[in-house]
C-alpha cells in the first residue's frame, strides 16, 4: 500500500542506522523529514549570565543548528529535504498530520520524562486517528523497558549486575540508503530554512567564540574514524588513565555530543570497536575501555529510566538524603568560575567556552562543588551542566551528578578530589589554567595551582594580584573538606538508621 508518511526527528540526526528513517521511506508516495525547534529549549532567555536559552547554553544550541545543516544536505543527497518548523511540538505535529494526510507516523522511542510526555499525547492523538506510529529505540544499544523486564522489573543498580543482564546489543542496521520518496506539497506552509543563531534571537555572536566541536552527522563519522584509526590507542584506552588537562588534543574521543544529539549511532560506533577489537592481539576491557564507556551510558539510561524522580534528591529511593547547604554565593562563585582554585575555574570556563570537558575534570568540580569542598545541592551544580554542556543528557548527566555527590552508585565520600594536587598531577606546569584562565598566564608554576600562596613581589611580576585580579580562595580546602565528610558521614548514619526514609525535620536537625 503506498501512503504519506511523516518522519519527526528530534535526536536521531543522522541516516545512517536510522531504524525509523528505513521504515517511514517504505512503500511511501511521499516522505515529509520534520523539525521542529521548541521553545522549550530555544527561546532565549537574556537574564542569564551567560547567552542562551534557559535550558541550552549557545554551544549548544549551535551545534544543533549545524547538525540539521548537515542533515538537511544529506537528505538533499537523496532527493529529500529537512522541512522545519517552529513552535510547541505537538500542535505542529498535529497540524502537519492533518495538513499532510500521514498514514504513518515514525519518530525514534526516547525514555528522557519530557519526551515520555509529549510522546503518549502523540501516540494516542495518532492511534484514534488510525494513523500507524512507529516508534523504535535507537537512541541506545539496549532497551532499557527490556532490561528492567529481565531483571524481575527494577533497575540493576551496579554496572556489573547490569552487564549480566544486558547480553550483547543488536548490530545496526545494514542497509545504505540511495534515495528517498519525494516529500509532497508544502507550498501552503510556513517552512522555515534552518535558522542561525542571529535569526533564533541570540545576537551576533562571533564564530571563533564557540566550542571547537562542529556538529552533525558527517563530522561525527568522521570523528569516528579518526580515532578508530589509531587501533592501539583503541586497544589500550583506559579510562581513569587518561589525561583531564589534553584540550588541543583531548584524552578521550569527544563523541559524547555527537551521541547526545544522534548524530552518530551508539550501535554502530560499538560494532566498530568491535571490528578493531577483532583485529588487535590484546584490548582493554569493560568498566575501562572504549566499549566498556558505552555502556555506561547504557546503565545509566537505564536506572534513569526505572527509578521514579531520578533527577531529584526527593522521592528518589536509590539517592541519599543530605541536608546540603543552600549558598547562592559560593554557588555563582563556582558557576562562574571564581573560587579562586585556578584549576576548578579554568574547568568552569572550559565549560563555559566549549560546552565539554573531560570526565575527570567534571569529577573535579562536581567534587568540588557537593562533598568535597563547596556542600552544595548537586541538583545545582546538575543544572549548569545541564545548561551548558553541548553533550548535556539527561540520564548520563543526572547519573554521574548522583555518583560524584555520593548520592548514590558510589559512596567513598573520604576520596576527594584535591583541587590543587589532582590537576598539578597531570600538568605541573599549568597549561590548561594558562590557556583558560588568562589573567594567570604568566604565574611561575610553583605557584600556578595555589597563586595566593606567590609572595607579592611574584604576583606584581606576573600582573596578577591575588584579590584585585584573581579571586583568594572561597574555602579553605583542608577544613572544607574535613567539614564535608563530617556531614556526609552524620548524613549516612541516619539514612541507615531511618533505612532511607529521611523527613526534612531529621535533616534540618543535621544542619
Ligand atoms: P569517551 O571516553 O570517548 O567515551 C565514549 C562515550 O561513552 C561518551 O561519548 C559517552 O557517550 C559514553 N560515556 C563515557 N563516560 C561515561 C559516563 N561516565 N557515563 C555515561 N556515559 C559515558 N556525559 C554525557 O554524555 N552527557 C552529560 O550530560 C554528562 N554529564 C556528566 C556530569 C558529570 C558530573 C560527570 C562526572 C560526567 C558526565 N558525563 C556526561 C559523562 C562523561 O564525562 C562524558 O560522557 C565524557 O566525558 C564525554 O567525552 P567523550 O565522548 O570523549 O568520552
Amino acid at each position: 500500500m503506498v501512503s504519506n508518511s511523516l518522519l519527526w526527528f528530534r535526536k536521531g540526526l543522522r541516516i545512517h542506522d536510522n531504524p525509523a528513517l528505513e521504515h517511514a521511506r517504505k512503500d511511501a508516495t511521499h516522505l515529509y523529514p520534520v523539525f521542529i525547534l521548541d521553545p522549550h529549549f530555544l527561546e532565549p532567555d537574556p537574564t542569564d549570565f551567560s547567552p542562551g536559552s534557559a535550558r541550552a547554553g549557545l554551544n549548544r544550541i549551535q551545534f544543533l543548528l549545524e547538525s540539521l545543516v548537515d542533515l538537511d544536505s544529506s537528505l538533499r543527497k537523496l532527493g529529500s529535504r529537512l522541512l522545519v518548523f517552529r513552535g510547541e511540538p505537538v500542535e505542529v505535529l498535529f497540524r502537519l498530520l492533518k495538513e499532510w494526510g500521514v498514514k504513518k507516523l515514525c519518530f525514534e522511542y526516547d525514555t528522557e520524562p519530557y519526551y515520555q510526555a509529549m510522546d503518549d499525547r502523540v501516540k494516542d492523538h495518532a492511534s484514534a486517528l488510525g494513523m500507524e506510529v512507529f516508534s523504535p529505540v535507537s537512541h541506545t544499544l539496549f532497551n532499557p523497558v527490556k532490561i528492567i523486564e529481565k531483571n524481575g522489573g527494577a533497575p540493576p543498580l551496579s554496572y556489573q549486575s547490569f552487564l549480566k543482564i544486558a547480553g550483547k546489543p543488536s548490530p545496526p542496521l545494514s542497509t545504505t540508503i540511495s534515495w528517498l520518496p519525494p516529500i509532497g506539497n508544502v507550498e501552503d506552509l510556513e517552512i522555515l530554512g534552518i535558522p542561525t543563531i542571529k535569526e533564533l534571537g541570540y545576537g551576533d555572536i562571533r564564530q571563533d567564540e564557540f566550542s571547537p566541536f562542529r556538529g552533525g552527522e558527517s563530522e561525527a563519522l568522521k570523528r569516528l574514524r579518526e580515532a578508530l584509526n589509531d587501533e592501539e590507542w583503541v586497544a589500550s584506552f583506559e579510562k581513569p588513565k587518561g589525561n583531564p588537562s589534553l584540550f588541543l588534543k583531548p584524552a578521550t574521543t569527544v563523541l559524547s555530543p555527537y551521541l547526545k544529539f544522534g548524530c552518530l549511532s551508539s550501535r554502530y560506533f560499538y560494532q566498530c570497536l568491535q571490528d578493531v577489537y577483532k583485529k588487535v592481539k590484546r584490548h582493554t576491557l569493560p568498566p575501562v575501555s572504549l566499549a566498556g564507556q558505552l555502556l555506561w551510558r547504557e546503565f545509566f539510561y537505564t536506572v534513569a529510566y526505572g527509578t521514579p524522580n531520578f533527577d531529584k534528591m526527593k522521592g528518589n529511593r536509590i539517592c541519599k538524603q543530605i541536608p546540603w547547604n543552600d549558598d547562592d554565593e559560593l554557588l555563582a562563585a563556582w558557576r562562574e568560575a571564581r573560587t579562586g582554585y585556578p584549576w576548578i575555574d579554568a574547568i568552569m570556563v572550559q565549560l563555559q567556552r566549549w560546552g565539554w570537558m573531560h570526565h575527570l575534570a567534571r569529577h573535579s568540580v562536581a567534587c568540588f562543588l557537593t562533598r568535597g569542598d563547596l556542600f552544595i545541592h548537586w541538583e545545582k551544580g546538575r543544572d549548569v551542566f545541564e545548561r551548558l554542556l553541548i553533550d548535556s543528557d539527561w540520564a548520563i548527566n543526572n547519573g554521574n551528578w548522583l555518583w560524584l555527590s555520593c548520592s548514590s552508585f558510589f559512596y567513598q565520600y573520604n576520596r576527594i578530589y584535591s583541587p590543587i594536587s589532582f590537576g598539578k598531577k597531570y600538568d605541573p606546569n599549568g597549561n590548561y589554567i594558562r590557556h583558560f584562565v588568562p589573567v594567570l598566564k604568566d604565574m611561575p608554576k610553583e605557584y600556578i595551582y595555589e597563586p595566593w600562596t606567590a609572595p607579592l613581589t611574584v604576583q606584581t611580576k606576573a600582573n596578577c594580584i591575588i584579590g584585585r585580579d584573581y579571586p583568594h580562595p572561597v574555602v579553605a580546602h583542608d577544613s572544607a573538606s574535613k567539614e564535608c565528610k563530617m556531614k556526609i558521614a552524620e548524613a549516612y548514619e541516619l539514612n541507615r538508621k531511618m533505612n532511607g526514609l529521611v523527613s526534612e525535620e531529621d535533616l534540618k536537625g543535621l544542619r
